[in-house]
């Protein structure tokens, strides 16, 4: 059936490294990705290279569960977020690529009263920081969400914090579509490419050290999500960053059930429909440190409990595919997008459950960070140096409780 594409053209060149480029970003996601395009649409940067020791998209942008969101508590979060929600409203447009982000709708579920106080809060935060929200009660949620088992059960749905903008992104477009925006602009985009050191001369940074030789830089942009531990140890840093596996399913296909993105509140679990039809839904992390991407059995265990627990019909389904992503979990759950103490090297990690809705503003920051010297006012919170001064950004009740 494919035949007929033989003729098709590339989305970008494979170019040949040069021996040295202005800027080198190592990592080939979303962020290393969103990085390139905006060092060169918003800064004029195209003498940039990005390093990537797979292919494009090979990392956890192509294996989450792709939702968007920007609801969250703190402020030094909320903005930011919010940022990033309106570079997706219009990536298609920026980058001239189908992303197929969907805004049908964020519903993070409660299931007490006390819950609904703190869900009622953060709705109220956002609302003040100019973000939509909507707390809906347990009637306009079995309106919404048919298929819940709202009653008769150990934590019965009482309503929801509902975001409407929020929803869902096809995640492997976002990284094609960078990627293409990026090389378009002059980017060279650097495959099967390994970062194996990082060369250091009096506290300046000089260049990477690669599977394909060395290659010099006058900066060097790390964005290697659950690698990040290892590769900034190559520049002798080490971080307040653990890695550990991430799992996502996805069911056999089935009619249009769920319209929105549904969280449960009492659990970890979150589901969305596929426009294929396929269930997509995910949980926890595993609860080791690993750089493996696969995951193991409680999990697995844990997110199906969950899932029938909600959604009793799901218990006909059939699980069709299982896979894990690394994600780089920070301590106080909020990311970095800073300077390191080498000059010319910078920093992009931190993203626990959630860097894919962050992607866009993300690499906008970062490549603010990188163009400039300085961070913008948008990622300034997301220092590295704040776990030693305590200026910690403590959101794990947005930031982990749902992708
Ligand atoms: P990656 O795509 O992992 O990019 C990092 C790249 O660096 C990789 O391609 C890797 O190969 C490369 N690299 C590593 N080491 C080197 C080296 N030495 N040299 C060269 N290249 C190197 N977030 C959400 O917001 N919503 C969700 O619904 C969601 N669900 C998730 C579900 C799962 C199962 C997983 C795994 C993650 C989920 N996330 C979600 C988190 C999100 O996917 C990540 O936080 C985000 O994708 C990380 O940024 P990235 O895209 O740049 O990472």
């Amino acid at each position: 059936a494919l035949t007929d594409n033989r003729s098709w053209t590339p989305a970008w060149r494979e170019p040949t490294p040069k021996s040295a480029y202005d800027t080198i970003i190592v990592g080939g996601g979303g962020h290393g990705l969103a990085t390139a395009h905006y060092l060169a649409k918003e800064h004029g940067l195209t003498d940039v290279a990005v390093v990537e020791k797979g292919w494009l998209g090979s990392g956890n942008v192509g294996r989450n569960t792709t939702i968007i969101r920007s609801n969250y508590l703190l402020p030094g979060n909320t903005p930011f977020y919010e940022h990033s929600m309106k570079l997706w409203e219009g990536l298609e447009q920026d980058i001239n690529y189908n992303a197929m982000v969907s805004q049908r709708g964020v519903l993070n579920l409660f299931h007490s009263d006390s819950q609904r106080d703190a869900y009622a809060r953060r709705g109220n935060a956002m609302r003040l920081a100019g973000v939509d929200a909507e707390l809906l009660d347990a009637a306009q949620v079995r309106a919404m969400v048919p298929g819940l088992a709202m009653e008769g059960r150990r934590f019965p749905v009482k309503g929801g914090l509902l975001q409407r903008r929020g929803g869902t992104v096809r995640h492997d477009a976002v990284a094609w579509g960078y990627a293409r925006a990026a090389d378009q602009r002059g980017v060279d985009l650097l495959q099967n490419t390994e970062v194996t050191g990082i060369r250091i001369e009096a506290g300046r940074v000089l260049g990477v050290e690669t599977t394909r030789g060395f290659i010099g830089a006058q900066r060097v942009g790390l964005a290697v999500a659950g690698n990040t531990s290892r590769v900034a140890a190559m520049a002798g840093l080490r971080l307040p960053i653990e890695s550990h596996v991430l799992q996502a399913f996805v069911s056999e296909a089935v009619k249009p059930m769920i319209h929105t993105v549904v969280t449960y509140g009492a659990g970890h679990l979150y589901v969305s429909q596929s426009d294929k039809g396929g269930l997509v839904f995910g949980g926890d992390i595993d609860g080791y440190n690993s750089y493996a991407q696969r995951g193991n059995l409680p999990v697995v265990h844990d997110v199906m409990e969950c899932a029938v627990q909600l959604f009793p019909a799901m218990s006909r389904l059939r699980t069709l595919r299982q896979w894990g992503g690394i994600m780089d979990m920070s301590m106080d759950g909020s990311p970095i997008i800073d300077r390191t103490p080498i000059d010319g090297l910078f920093l992009n990690c931190g993203w626990c459950y959630g860097g894919f809705k962050a992607t866009p503003a993300s690499g906008w920051c970062f490549a603010h960070t990188i163009a400039t010297g300085q961070p913008h006012a948008l990622n300034a919170a997301f220092r590295l140096d704040r776990f030693a001064t305590g200026a910690v950004i403590d959101e794990k009740g947005a930031g982990a409780q749902a992708n």
